[in-house]
């Protein structure tokens, strides 16, 4: 049985919210509990849940509010994901090299499902990762995240049959990507001191500055980091097309 305790949020790092809630963001922290929590209440970012290790979770905003866990994200061709998500932030240090303990993840089903429950706009196709929404600027809940255990569970899109599909052009490949919802090829850079997407790269507006680009294989890389998590590379093979159009038809 969930405990859920109460960890205010003691900072301005977030809003009253507008839109309604549809997609669920799923990160790690990078930072142990104590730090986690400090920042996350304190600090100039924020996220409704954080889950500890061991299973215990701390709530420090209500659905109600908008929290500042996802930045700069695009998702079904629409910005700005903080606006209609709820954010949980898992305690791990690097979840591309370390596990998620089985107790963390039987109460982060538990978590996920009293939230979908609160939130039935939340679809299967709209519970992602921070990687989904924010491609070469993120990567986690990283490669050893149990996408496939969470969806068993009835949490997210998994591909339960598929097979080896003909390698196609970059534009089918993007175009398969866009079904599943991740973005368009983009570039964001860095103006005071936050990201901010830019149209034309080749001339970003005056006091943008580290531009970058985000290019179809930086997409694919981040749909592997999930699906293929064996092979992160950014290059399309016979099974990434088979699983890209199974999804795209989910
Ligand atoms: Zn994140």
């Amino acid at each position: 049985m969930l405990t859920i305790k109460n960890a205010r949020i003691q900072s301005t790092s977030f809003r009253p919210r507008t839109e309604k809630v549809d997609t669920l963001v799923l990160h790690f922290t990078a930072l142990d509990l104590e730090s986690s929590l400090r920042i996350l209440r304190y600090g100039d970012v924020s996220s409704h849940y954080v889950l500890a290790e061991d299973g215990s979770v701390w709530k420090i905003l209500e659905d109600n509010e908008v929290a500042w866990h996802a930045g700069l994200s695009m998702w079904h061709g629409r910005p700005n994901v903080n606006g209609r998500s709820i954010g949980v932030e898992i305690v791990n240090l690097d979840a591309n090299t370390r596990d998620y303990p089985a107790t963390q993840i039987a109460a982060l089903i538990e978590l996920c499902t009293t939230i979908i429950t609160r939130n039935p706009g939340i679809s299967p196709r709209n519970i992602v990762g921070h990687s989904d929404i924010a491609p070469k600027r993120k990567d986690d809940p990283g490669r050893k995240f149990p996408w496939k255990e969470l969806a068993e569970a009835g949490i997210g899109l998994w591909p339960t049959t598929m097979q080896d599909e003909p390698v196609g052009t970059q534009q089918q490949i993007q175009s398969l990507l866009e079904a599943c919802g991740y973005p368009q090829e983009h570039a964001y850079g860095i103006k005071g001191g936050g990201y901010v997407s830019i149209s034309d790269p080749a001339n970003p507006p005056d006091g943008v500055s580290n531009v970058v680009m985000v290019t179809t294989a930086d997409i694919l890389r981040a749909f592997q980091l999930r699906f293929q998590p064996e092979s992160v590379t950014g290059i399309a093979t016979p099974a990434t097309m088979g699983i890209l159009r199974r999804l795209s038809t989910m």
